[in-house]
């Protein structure tokens, strides 16, 4: 019988063939599909293969309807797909190279190919390592190649949390354990995860390393111990650790880390390690903290900063939670890059149990995302004032994301900006000006009356580009004497500010709004990762700037 094919396979031809399609300009929305798909796969801990073989239903799983369905059973049982071939043979060599791996981009790729005279992706790697690439294209080409070849299985926090509830089921439905709590950088909520850590509780612990071994048709082991061990699985790499239940605080306070956090607490108390080299009773974290003479610290806050101190001294900041967020202050809509309309949104914003969104679509410069001409923002601004007659429990305040020009000039006439509300003004052109320039940019904008919220404040896509440079101590300088704040972009591809920004802008008193920047109704749950980045920052309620009811934030936000 031929070698059963691992999910992780059949998710590479899936992507494969939604990018040939791509190329053909096929169906958008049967593209979308096999990604999906793709995406569904990956993260299955059941062998697809298996499931395959024992004719079970595939399109009970999500985004496998019965015409994806057929496709991977023709995957499973030959190792590629008519279709996949069919296309495959209409393309150049050096574009099925790339399409050998799915992180990268072919465009960009090609782009590079046609540049450096090269076609093949080992020569792509041997120009990566000489700096070439990086010399030639420029930084952001070889951070997006460097990641792509190299797999480190790095994810962002909302692929982290689909993944974590995968493997959480598979641990207790598949290898029965009785208990299993996701630890490590995850449950610290960093906002790039490189490595899963689970502490498990059980009487059998070869057999879940035995049973993990079939994760997603081929789970391969790196590492292994008595009670421990990690695997590269085909949703990312996977420690587990096995712990009993009188053991489990003690043991889930040393998965999490951070290791400097852990480093701190050797000099509290008797120090961690003599807890550790004990056989004492520690069920929870809270018993351990209680031994060295400390309060509970939330996971958020371990990084090995003031935290241990400020808990030795009953002084930990009491963190922000969704619950205390009121309003939204950054959603798109219809008028410009968004998918909802004004009223959907308003709908969804009440039924998050908000009572105030702001509709903060793009400016007339940003012909790309449908940026608004001055007339037609003065058309929705009356459109929201009728709204606002009609809708209860909800109150639609009147923004524009406004694009800060290179010369640091706003991207709407004063007498316009006068009818917001408030804006967020963000840098969305020019990313490549110096430090110096890029700072004095920004500056310059703040000293407009009308300019409320820096919107994502360095422009970063985590694991993708990096942030322009900017002076942010002088930022929040200015933003302090102007009467301006920040915004923490809660997209978790941004994230933006940094838990380190946050934190800064905080200890500087600059209050900081955490917004979505949703683009739809469902994105207006991407708050939760805004607050779990702004707990790392040490935020709470009072120095969050939405956290306040619509009265107040006027008043705060006046200039
Ligand atoms: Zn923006
Ligand atoms: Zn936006």
């Amino acid at each position: 019988m031929s070698r059963r094919v691992s999910n992780a396979e059949i998710a590479d031809k899936l992507f494969g063939l939604a990018y040939l399609l791509a190329t053909r300009k096929e169906n958008p929305f049967k593209i979308k599909a096999y990604r999906r798909a793709a995406g569904t796969i990956r993260a299955l801990g059941e062998s697809v293969a298996e499931l395959v073989h024992s004719n079970a239903d595939l399109t009970r799983y999500s985004g496998i309807g019965p015409a994806i369905s057929d496709v991977i059973r023709e995957i499973v049982k030959t190792g590629s797909t008519r279709r996949f071939q069919e296309l495959q043979s209409q393309i150049t060599p050096e574009l099925a190279g790339v399409l050998d791996f799915p992180l990268l981009d072919p465009k960009r790729v090609l782009r590079v190919y046609k540049k450096l005279k090269i076609s093949t992706i080992d020569e792509l790697k041997e120009r990566l390592e000489t700096g070439e690439i990086g010399r030639v294209m420029g930084p952001r080409m070889d951070q997006h190649v460097r990641r792509a070849l190299s797999d480190h299985g790095e994810m962002l926090l909302n692929e982290a949390d689909r993944a974590v509830a995968v493997v959480q089921e598979f641990l207790i439905e598949r290898c029965r354990v009785t208990r299993a709590e996701a630890a490590g950088d995850y449950r610290r909520r960093v906002d790039v995860i490189r490595e899963f850590h689970f502490l498990v509780e059980t009487s059998n612990f070869p057999a879940v390393v035995a049973t993990l071994e079939t994760y997603g048709g081929n789970g391969e082991i790196l590492e292994s111990s008595e009670d421990s061990a990690l695997f590269k699985l085909s949703v990312g790499r996977l420690r587990v650790t096995a712990a009993p239940g009188n053991r489990w605080g003690l043991a889930l306070l040393a998965a999490t880390g951070s290791p400097r956090h852990l480093h701190k607490l050797e000099s509290h108390g008797p120090g961690l390690s003599t807890l550790l080299q004990s056989t004492d009773r520690y069920p929870s974290e809270t018993n351990v903290y209680a031994k060295l003479g400390l309060r509970f610290i939330p996971p958020e806050l371990r990084e090995g900063g003031h935290e241990v101190d400020l808990s030795a001294r009953a002084q930990l900041p009491e963190l922000l939670t969704v619950q205390d967020i009121r309003g939204e202050l950054h959603a798109h809509t219809t008028s410009s890059d968004g998918v909802d309309t004004i009223e959907a949104m308003a709908e969804a914003a009440r039924a998050r149990g908000l009572s105030y969104i702001g509709i903060s679509d793009h400016s007339q410069s940003l012909k790309i995302a449908r940026g608004l001409s001055i007339s037609r923002l003065r058309n929705q601004l009356r459109f929201i004032e009728m709204l606002n007659e009609r809708l209860e429990g909800i109150r639609i305040l009147k923004s524009a994301e406004v694009d800060i020009l290179e010369d640091g000039s706003l991207d709407y006439p004063d007498d316009l900006l006068k009818e917001l509300d408030y804006t967020i003004c963000s840098i969305h052109s020019r990313f490549a000006l110096d430090k110096e320039k890029q700072t004095a940019r920004i500056l310059r904008a703040m000293d407009n009356r009308y300019f409320s919220i820096l919107g994502h404040a360095t422009g970063r896509l985590l694991l993708k580009r990096p942030g322009y440079e900017i002076d942010f101590d002088r930022l929040i300088e200015h933003a302090r004497t102007r009467g301006c704040f920040f915004e923490l972009n809660s997209n978790p591809h941004r994230l933006d500010l940094s838990s380190e920004h946050a934190r800064l802008a905080r200890e500087a008193g600059v209050r900081i709004a955490v917004n979505t920047d949703a683009h739809s109704t469902r994105e207006l749950g991407f708050i939760k990762y805004g607050v779990d980045n702004a707990r790392r920052a040490g935020l709470e309620k009072q120095s969050t700037l939405n956290t306040l009811a619509w009265p107040e934030l006027v008043r705060v936000l006046r200039r």
